[in-house]
């Protein structure tokens, strides 16, 4: 019995196909034209090797035909590149309803960024070229000043994201002395970003205030000292304290610093450039609001509410910038040509006043409950017509998106969802499903159903959305 299994085994070793025979059937064929001749080679080296483990353990594929063989390894070899290809980087039909989603890429882009990043800084670019003079531009200066103006800041500086801008600023500013800041404001606003933790990568001692819910005026004052070089003030983000809380105004604090001699800086997080409290956002303050108040310096992310590329702006007192500028870390934190161009053309909709037409993300938030529910309506319904073939069950429910991305943890967005089942299969395997099409529908599961949020669905995409559902 067990010498037959060997021999078995031996025998099916022998019918075994080799690297090149994999390689020429059809499959392989357009594997290769995709990943190219070493990588194919390679992933079928990787498949056969596993075949052979597994014959010799006596698994399954032991005793099979040579036909079968090629069969199933070339079938392994389309799972394994499928497999290396859901690790690159693609585009995904974000149906979560979160808004500003980290995972997957925080803001989509609008149509002008898109166009150019594509037609005009993927070419040679004035850059850091001044068309005027024919001398050397500053980078950056277009969106620089489009911000500036926007926010009416005294100018405005980009840099990588909101972590580098704000350790770029308390490095500085911070370095070597100390920052005051309420004890209700040492968060953690997640990846890692955790304001403590900075402060010590600045070389900035942390002078802490007040307590977790009370911080008053004179907390402040009695913490300024010698040393004391900057007044931090950092929007709490995905985090909230209600109830019997207090903190002083932005002016107050802006005027004990200047009385003091020192700077008032704030980290806003999010940043908003224009109210979206008529959208139920609440307690995202305005960039603008931060810097009329008195704020020195304040900082905040391309890629959150501003709807823009992944990039953290710094915008404030003219000469502050200009130090910041002119410092040695600013070529380690400047950004490239393609967010500069996406970021000012993003711009561009603020200041035309469009943002709300031409800015996804502000699109996104600004969508009302009618124009949502008439959406998941008629996709609802014509899902249910061709769900006759398989078996789906499709209703709509009320539900709520979010902004995410650490903003307005308390905004009220209500919407309308595609609520999906089947009587056989489990909600984790249609999402699974829909994660695995192509492109990827990312949604998420409640109550063993998967519900898909249209919010975040551009209407562009749902004809294809609606053919993968469809075909479920
Ligand atoms: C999100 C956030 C950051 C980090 O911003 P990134 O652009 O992700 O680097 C920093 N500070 C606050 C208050 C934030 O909300």
């Amino acid at each position: 019995m067990q010498k037959s299994a060997v021999s078995g085994a031996a025998a099916t070793l022998r019918d075994l196909p080799s690297v090149d025979e994999v390689l020429r059937t059809a499959d392989a064929g357009a594997i290769t034209e995709t990943i190219g001749a070493a990588a194919a080679t390679r992933l079928a080296r990787s498949v056969i090797d596993r075949m052979r483990n597994e014959i010799r353990d006596g698994g399954q594929t032991s005793g099979s035909s040579k036909g079968d063989l090629l069969t199933l390894a070339a079938t392994r070899l389309v799972a394994a590149s499928r497999s290396q290809n859901a690790s690159r980087l693609g585009r995904v039909i974000n149906a979560t309803g979160v808004i500003v989603h980290t995972n997957l890429g925080r803001a989509p882009l609008s149509k002008d960024a898109r166009r150019a990043i594509a037609d005009e800084a993927s070419a040679y670019c004035s850059l850091e070229y001044d068309l005027e003079t024919g001398g050397r531009g500053k980078r950056g200066i277009g969106a620089e000043r489009l911000l500036a103006e926007l926010m009416g800041a005294g100018d405005s500086l980009i840099v990588n994201n909101c972590a580098a801008a704000a350790f770029f600023v308390l490095t500085v500013f911070g370095s070597g002395g100390e920052v005051v800041i309420s004890r209700g404001e040492l968060v953690e606003i997640g990846g890692d970003f955790r304001v403590p933790d900075v402060l010590a990568q600045s070389n900035a001692t942390l002078s802490e205030v007040g307590t977790t819910n009370r911080t008053k005026l004179a907390d402040y004052e009695k913490a300024i000292g010698a040393a004391t070089r900057l007044l931090l003030r950092v929007h709490p983000s995905n985090y909230r304290i209600v109830g019997f809380t207090a903190t002083p105004s932005l002016r107050e604090l802006a005027d004990l610093a200047h009385a003091r001699g020192i700077l008032l800086y704030e980290d806003l997080g999010s940043g908003a450039l224009i109210d979206l409290t008529a959208y139920g956002i609440a307690g995202e303050p305005l960039v603008a609001a931060s810097i009329a108040a008195g704020v020195d310096i304040v900082t905040f992310s391309g890629d959150k509410l501003l709807g823009g590329p992944q990039a953290g702006i710094i915008a404030g007192k003219r000469e502050l910038i200009e130090k910041l500028r002119r410092h040695p870390l600013y070529r380690a934190l400047r950004v490239d040509k393609l967010t500069l161009a996406a970021l000012e053309a993003t711009l561009g909709a603020y200041a035309r006043g469009t943002a709300v037409d031409d800015v996804p993300i502000v699109r996104m938030i600004a969508m009302t409950k009618d124009e949502l529910d008439g959406r998941a309506a008629a996709m609802a319904e014509r899902l249910a017509v061709g769900a006759r073939g398989n078996d789906l069950i499709v209703e709509t429910i009320d539900g709520r998106s979010v902004i995410g991305g650490g903003a307005a943890p308390e905004a009220l967005l209500e919407t309308k969802l595609i609520a999906i089942s089947h009587p056989t299969l489990s909600a984790a395997a249609i999402e699974s499903r829909l994660r695995a099409a192509s492109p990827p529908v990312i949604a998420r599961i409640e109550d063993d159903r998967v519900l898909i949020d249209l919010r975040t669905v551009p209407e562009t995409d749902e004809p294809e959305l609606l053919a993968i559902l469809s075909a479920l």
